[in-house]
């Protein structure tokens, strides 16, 4: 099993209009706008994470000091 990743949609303009881009793997092309991106898979979610992303956690960056 490859790591290719499909798109149904295109996460810009939610166009369906997909095709595989020149830019190498996992890059795709939305001819509905015209925008190129690429999917990259990240890994697996740990079990049970079913909470906020960690980077969105406010105690981290969004310190009381003035
Ligand atoms: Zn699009």
């Amino acid at each position: 099993m490859s790591e290719r990743a499909a798109p149904f949609y295109c996460p810009y303009c939610g166009d369906e209009d997909l095709r595989p881009s020149e830019e190498g793997h996992g890059a795709w092309e939305c001819r509905a706008c015209s925008r190129a991106f690429r999917l990259k898979f990240l890994g697996l979610l740990a079990p049970g994470a079913a909470g906020p992303a960690p980077s969105a956690a406010p105690s981290a960056s969004d310190g009381g000091t003035p």
